[in-house]
């Protein structure tokens, strides 16, 4: 097959303890994950079944890395993330088998353009330019299962210039790890090298520029992100 452009270049994201990378495939997101972010944003988190949305599989940053301050938009939002990383493919996975569909864990920044997420559900418009954009997928460094097993609970953490802003624990997640890859496989085919960002918890807020924002999960290490001016 002869390709009329070349092909653009796999995005990938580090792996932990080696120089080989993870090739991402999609990412999906799910939204308020957490009864107290959910309760932040104004809604009710007794257990409506779980949403996703998605982001471009090459806004993924590593850890690191600076961001300028992204455009269009005046309310840069950071989330805090438990990041799973799909290995083995699979339509309709049931629960018990979902675990075994995981390659790793990593922790991970869902960036968030909060004031374009806004307008997006106030005239009933997709997420997209809230979510989607550029560089809005901060990911660390993929833990493999064999090394970390399968978080179920520890701190999920997230600071800026060192003031602690998100302190919880993923046993607070409201839909489970394997709750979230068999809701999604039901109605997707997951692949491998896709990444799910498992939500968020309470906390969220701005970042601008100059600012320097860490997120750790226990067991997981942590991430890094500056956010440097406007490009
Ligand atoms: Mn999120």
């Amino acid at each position: 097959m002869t390709l009329v452009l070349p092909a653009p270049a796999t995005p990938t994201v580090a792996v932990h303890g080696t120089d080989a990378r993870f090739p991402v495939r999609r990412i999906f997101c799910v939204g308020r994950n957490y009864a107290a972010h959910a309760r932040e944003m104004g809604k009710d988190p007794d257990r409506e079944p779980p949403f996703f949305f998605s982001k471009p599989a090459d806004a993924v940053v590593d850890s690191g890395e600076t961001i300028p301050y992204p455009p269009q938009t005046e309310n840069l939002h950071y989330e805090a993330e438990l990041v799973v990383a799909i290995g083995v493919g699979g339509s309709n996975i049931t629960e018990a088998d979902a675990l075994g569909h995981v390659w790793g864990y990593a922790v991970g920044n869902d960036l968030t353009r909060r004031d374009l997420q806004q307008l997006a559900k106030d005239l009933g418009r997709p997420w997209d330019f809230g979510k989607a954009f550029d560089r809005s997928a901060v990911i660390g460094p993929v833990h493999t299962v064999a090394e970390v097993g399968h978080p179920e609970k520890g701190s999920i953490r997230l600071t800026v210039n060192g003031v602690v802003k998100q302190d919880a624990d993923l046993v607070e997640l409201i839909w489970s790890i394997p709750e979230v890859i068999s809701y999604l496989s039901h109605s997707i085919a997951l692949a491998p090298g896709d990444l799910i960002m498992t939500g968020t918890p309470a906390g969220v807020g701005p970042l601008v520029p100059g600012d320097t924002c860490v997120v750790t999960i226990e067991g997981l290490g942590e991430i890094s992100t500056r956010i440097a001016p406007r490009a």
